[in-house]
């Protein structure tokens, strides 16, 4: 059985790897990804990451949707935090869309 760590960032999820729980004093998913419901770009911590990197808003309504979705897995959690910083990293810049180039045309 997985031992949920409830203070750890995506602890307590739906596991998509039974035998992992959220690696304590990591946080990338909670740094590396995009949440637009927070106005967080990539690579910016999450304002409820806490210094030691813990979440203050887990369990709570607050907490975005998005961060259900962060389930520990051995592809994207990898074999420590620089490992897991790397592939959603890889990951946020494969899922963005180009950035449009902005028209200066006006009427
Ligand atoms: S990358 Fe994995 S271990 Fe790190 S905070 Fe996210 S779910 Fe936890
Ligand atoms: S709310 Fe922020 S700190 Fe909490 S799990 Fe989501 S991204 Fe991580």
């Amino acid at each position: 059985m997985t031992e949920e760590r409830s203070d750890s960032p995506a602890a307590g999820l739906g596991q998509a790897d039974a035998s992992l729980a959220c690696r304590p004093g990591c946080g990338a998913c909670c740094i590396a990804v995009t949440i637009s419901s927070l106005g967080k770009a990539a690579g910016e911590s999450c304002r409820y990451l806490t210094p030691d990197l813990r979440c203050t808003v887990f369990g709570q309504a607050g907490r975005p949707d998005i961060c259900l979705s962060f389930q520990p897995s051995r592809e994207m959690c990898g074999a420590n935090r620089d490992e897991a910083l790397a592939w959603l990293g890889a990951l946020e810049a494969a899922t963005t869309p180009p950035k449009r180039p902005t028209s200066s045309q006006g009427g």
